[in-house]
């Protein structure tokens, strides 16, 4: 019988209603790369807004109709909230099978201990951010978003967006990457000798050396109208693919 044997890593679709292209894609892997994968890690800002599990506009309930029926083939799913979508929560996880994972989640991938983080935490450098991050993740910030109509969220969150595309307009590309100490700190915490995050937009594989440790750092690429990129592990070595 044919066994699943492949992890698969995504990050960054940043789904919403205006992506056609990107919902088709996801909706297409779920339904055919996915299924033969063991399991399917998505380090967050699947969606480009989430403002509460009853949001059932499209394209969400699709997706998580789509998530249940890959669940159901035997792929776990396991997803980590990111700065986009980090109201996903419990229901969602029930509507879907997916495992909701913390913001740091150590697995094993094949013999070596490795990190997974959505990225957001690491940029250290954007004071702004980081208070921000701080306050809308408090039980009472969250309570009191969640209390308004959905439709009132709906509005917000349009306004949200086109206010951080002028934000990050004004920020430093060097602010908005991951504070190389604040990497070597997590590791170091975690006790991983790999890391792997989404966040940044900048897909690449960073090796580098802390005394006689060799760390790796894998940053997956965010997902746009034109390719959709998938990191592909297996037990000879890893693999970035690109999805039609
Ligand atoms: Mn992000």
């Amino acid at each position: 019988m044919f066994s699943k044997q492949e992890i698969l890593f995504i990050s960054d679709l940043h789904i919403s209603l205006e992506k056609k292209e990107i919902t088709r894609r996801f909706l297409n892997f779920l339904q055919h790369r996915a299924r033969s994968a063991k399991a399917v890690y998505i380090l967050g800002d699947l969606f480009d807004a989430w403002v509460g599990d009853d949001d059932n506009t499209p394209p969400n309930k699709a997706i998580k109709k789509a998530l249940k029926k890959l669940v159901a083939t035997g792929t776990e799913v396991f997803l980590q909230q990111g700065n986009r979508d980090f109201l996903l929560g419990e229901q969602f996880a029930k509507q879907t099978g997916v495992t909701l994972l913390g913001d740091y989640h150590v697995i094993d991938l094949f013999g070596t201990q490795t990190l997974l983080t959505h990225g957001d935490l690491l940029c250290t450098d954007d004071v702004a951010y980081q208070a921000f991050r701080k306050k809308s993740r408090s039980a009472e910030w969250i309570d009191n978003v969640l209390s308004k109509p959905l439709w009132l969220r709906l509005l917000v969150s349009r306004w949200y967006r086109i206010r951080s595309h002028f934000h990050k307009k004004g920020k430093t590309l060097e602010i908005m990457d991951v504070n190389q100490q604040a990497v070597l700190d997590m590791m170091s915490k975690y006790q991983c000798l790999r890391l792997i995050h989404g966040h940044t937009h900048r897909p690449a594989a960073h090796r580098f050396r802390v005394g006689d440790s060799s760390l790796e750092r894998y940053v997956l690429a965010d997902w746009t109208k034109t390719k959709a990129d998938v990191l592909c592990w297996r037990a000879e070595g890893v693999v970035a693919e690109s999805l039609i």
